[in-house]
């Protein structure tokens, strides 16, 4: 068996060639080595679901939401096994790991409450026949989750499916494979044979699983590239459903009449929080001009705040990157010239002793315009502590910058002013704008979705289970039946 013992991806990097089984590294301490993870055939696995899909389908919501219960309290037991599993393996603060699993142990009873209000027929009364709208479960789905977030997003998914009646089939993140494989066999133990399946595995296995013929829907997060091979590669299955939830390139707008010190300090932690590492991250900074001076210094002090450190630590406020390729698309926009770089940002191979990814912020000012909209910078989701900052001169002008991207997923606006916030609001190409909030400010109370690359409309988080079925329209025309 093929042993990747160099960096923490199931590709071998030289050839290209999926490899049998990987280590993965702890990217806040590169000398701990995590159990040997092998790939899994996909092909048994999605013969499982298939099998166990008519059953699970069958069964009564409420017998389901039983099994999601029981599923719900093997999670609570093992919370704090998971929060540290996740923050060894992906480098993800402890502080900011538990917060995913307490989010991954609340989805289940937000996604029980949107099951019992969306899975119901609907009546339809105002027809010419009495009608009603049933949603009928679509068999199993696939379910790709990305590194960062690497139960919360998947989970949220898999509950939406599992509630509807889908059996799920689960392709983590190769660098998320041991904690990803501890959350699965919890979940396992809770339902029928073949209702929830795993297979570890990179490219190769996500795409094998995602275009399996028996797999009737996809729900992918992760990066625009993947994604859009994979809607292209699906496009002609018309009635295979794919969900895609890809990157961001998120602004934090201050407008003149903004509390500066509230909207520095959550430029501060959106650019930070998982090292920079969030579909919701902030990575463009766009400041009107009035207030653009003392925002800046109030910006730079608030990141002092993110200081690299061991992600076990629960003190620690900013984690290691993810891997070496990361740390070196870090270094190459740290490369990046035509701008004044505030903050001039760093690579730390080593912190209290570690060796690890770890990185310090870094903050890019563009004076001139142009140079900054064709940035590399600008173009690229950064996936990192990076944070690029646009002076505009009034609204009009935030929002050409604001637009300037394919990207639409998350836009804060620091305004005292309802009526700003509102007309600006209205003309974002953006699924999620928040006033005087964090960019990753994202509660699972409400629905998550991204508009130009950052997703095809389906958004995930809250009332995702509204995309996972197939609809059925009934009409019966009086006195059909002769008996019940
Ligand atoms: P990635 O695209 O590299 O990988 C995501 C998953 O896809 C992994 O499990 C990977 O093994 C699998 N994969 C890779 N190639 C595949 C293929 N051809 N077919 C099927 N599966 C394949 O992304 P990542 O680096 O793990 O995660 C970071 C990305 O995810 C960022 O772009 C981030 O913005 C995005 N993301 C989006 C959201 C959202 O809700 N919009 C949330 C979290 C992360």
């Amino acid at each position: 068996m093929a042993m990747n013992q160099a960096t923490n991806q199931a590709t071998n990097q030289e050839t290209n060639q999926p490899i049998t089984s990987w280590v993965n590294r702890s990217p806040g301490d590169l000398r701990v080595e995590l159990a040997e993870v092998a790939a899994t055939a996909v092909e048994p696995v999605v013969k499982r679901a298939v099998q166990a899909a008519p059953d699970w389908a069958k069964q009564p919501l409420a017998d389901r939401v039983a099994c999601l219960r029981k599923a719900q309290s093997a999670l609570v037991n093992a919370q704090d096994s998971l929060a540290y599993g996740i923050a060894l393996e992906t480098g993800k603060p402890l502080r900011e790991a538990k917060g995913e699993v307490g989010a991954v142990i609340a989805k289940i009873d937000l996604t029980i409450a949107d099951a019992e209000r969306y899975l119901p027929p609907r009546a339809v009364t105002d027809g010419p026949h009495p009608a009603q709208v049933r949603r009928r479960s679509k068999g199993p789905a696939a379910i790709v989750g990305p590194f960062n977030f690497p139960l919360h997003l998947p989970h949220g998914a898999a509950v939406a499916h599992l509630l509807a009646g889908n059996p799920v089939v689960f392709k983590p993140s190769p660098l998320a494979a041991n904690v990803a494989a501890q959350y699965s066999q919890l979940i396992q133990a809770s339902l029928p044979e073949g209702v929830f399946g795993l297979v570890q595995g990179g490219a190769p296995e996500g795409e094998a699983l995602c275009l399996h013929p028996k797999i009737r829907a996809v729900s992918f997060t992760g990066s625009v590239p993947v994604g859009r091979s994979l809607a292209q590669a699906l496009a002609a299955d018309f009635s295979k459903d794919l969900a895609l939830e890809l990157g961001g390139k998120n602004a934090l707008i201050v407008c003149a009449d903004a509390d500066l010190s509230a909207a520095a300090k959550a430029a501060a932690e959106g650019a930070c929080l998982t090292a920079g590492q969030r579909c919701n991250a902030t990575s463009r900074v766009l400041v009107q001009r009035q207030v653009a001076e003392p925002f800046l210094e109030l910006f730079l002090a608030a990141l002092a705040h993110y200081q690299p450190g061991d992600p076990l630590n629960i003190e620690t406020t900013l984690g290691p990157l993810i891997n070496q390729t990361a740390v070196e698309r870090f270094q190459r926009l740290l490369a990046q010239t035509g701008g004044q770089w505030l903050l001039p940002g760093a690579v730390e191979p080593e912190v209290n002793g570690k060796p690890g990814y770890y990185v310090r912020p870094g903050v890019m000012l563009w004076q001139e315009r142009a140079v900054g909209l064709a940035s590399a910078l600008h173009c690229q989701e950064a996936f990192a502590p990076l944070v690029e900052v646009f002076i505009v001169e009034d609204l009009e002008d935030a929002l050409a910058v604001h637009n300037s991207t394919p990207f639409g997923l998350t836009t804060s606006i620091f305004t005292r002013s309802q009526a700003q916030f509102e007309a600006l609001a209205d003309c974002l190409q953006v699924g999620n704008v928040y006033a005087n909030l964090a960019t990753t400010f994202s509660p699972s109370t409400l629905p998550f979705g991204g508009l130009g690359e950052s997703g095809n409309g389906k958004p995930g988080g809250r009332e995702f289970i509204r995309f996972v079925t197939d609809e059925q329209a009934v009409q019966i025309a009086a006195s059909s039946f002769s008996s019940p």
